[in-house]
């Protein structure tokens, strides 16, 4: 057999069972988890911002930067909501690199996948403990979203998944905000048809089980731009195609309708000191229309400690591995004029 079976890793009972959550920190997830949804249900208008690095590479540098944007969070309340990003699986373009901690909880190390689930546990644990913020993560692999999904405040489905029918099944089941990426060729339809998926009740197959979801009212759009076919990146974000979206939702009959704009990814083109730029223009698109500013909730921004992406091995502390992102300094500026143009 040319795939060999290692070794049989716990279920996720098990690990939440050795790694429990105390009764105090599920209080916090509860109440963060109204204070979001009363954001997407339109019933508080703060600004959603799932703010951190591309990838959680090291739990000392990730906690440091989160401790910093508790810091943050508390200058802003009254406009602001802050979910970390801890994003813990990594999807890649060809399948080759670091594929997060989950795979390599030692980036430099071989992977582990035990090591690597109890890992991304703890961070996620310790982010909670320390700083109070449960936090956002990618559902890269469905099957391993219950061992975090006592702890999340909020899950996103990459542009590489969003046509995939298993994400789009179990996000049905999720009680939390789940966002559907657009795809990398920046079809639309394939993320409205991801959304309807996911806000409709379906039977199917979980991890062995018969499982019936309930559907999830709170499934929502992420713009993240896209590819065209000459490789190009090409921006969705400008105040046409918000516009579009706005109808797009309208004909659509979706319950919460909500918008998260990437500032990253192919709507920066990865110059990822444009996300500043591109934050503040989709705000003044909210300011010039009441429907835009009704459908956007908020930023999915990439943010670390140091400017920039560096490669693996070179240990520069608290700068990205994988995409590259905004530094603390510039990150802290941003969130403080957002409060202030919101
Ligand atoms: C990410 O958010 O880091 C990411 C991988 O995004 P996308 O799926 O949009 O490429
Ligand atoms: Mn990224």
């Amino acid at each position: 057999m040319s795939m060999i079976f290692e070794r049989k890793l716990p279920i996720p009972m098990d690990v939440k069972e050795r790694y429990p959550l105390s009764a105090e920190l599920e209080q916090i997830v509860a109440k963060r988890a109204c204070e979001l949804r009363d954001i997407f249900t339109g019933k508080s208008d703060k600004l959603v911002l799932v703010i951190g690095p591309c990838s959680a590479d090291h739990e000392d540098s990730v906690i440091d930067y989160i401790s910093r944007l508790r810091t943050l969070q508390d200058k802003v309340q009254d406009k602001i909501f802050i979910v970390p990003r801890i994003y813990t699986n990594k999807p890649r373009t060809t399948g080759d690199g670091y594929k997060g901690m989950l795979h390599q909880p030692d980036p430099d190390a071989k992977p582990d996948m035990y090591k690597g689930i109890v890992a991304i546990r703890q961070l996620h644990m310790r982010a909670l403990q320390e700083t109070g913020f449960s936090c956002a993560d990618e559902m890269l692999y469905p099957e391993n979203y219950r061992y975090l999904s006592d702890i999340l405040a909020y899950v996103a489905i990459g542009a590489r998944s969003v046509e995939n029918q298993q994400h789009r099944l179990t996000s049905s089941g999720l009680d939390v905000p789940v966002g559907m990426k657009n795809p990398t060729s920046g079809d639309l339809s394939v993320m409205m048809n991801a959304i309807t998926a996911a806000q409709h009740k379906h039977t199917f197959i979980y991890r062995n089980w018969e499982v019936n979801s309930e559907g999830n009212p709170l499934a929502h759009a992420i713009l993240r731009g896209y590819m065209n076919k000459h490789g190009q990146s090409l921006p969705n974000y400008h105040y046409e195609d918000l516009v579009h979206l706005c109808d797009i939702y309208a004909k659509s009959g979706l319950t919460n309708p909500a918008l998260i704009v990437d500032t990253n990814h192919a709507n920066s083109g990865k110059k990822y000191l444009e996300q500043v730029r591109i934050a503040k223009e989709v705000l003044h698109s909210c300011r010039h229309n009441s429907d835009i500013n009704k459908l956007v909730k908020g930023f999915m921004i990439e943010s670390y400690i140091e400017d920039g992406a560096q490669k693996i091995g070179e240990h520069v502390y608290g700068k990205s591995i994988t995409d590259p992102c905004l530094g603390w300094a510039k990150t802290e500026r941003l969130v403080l004029d957002l409060a202030d143009l919101r």
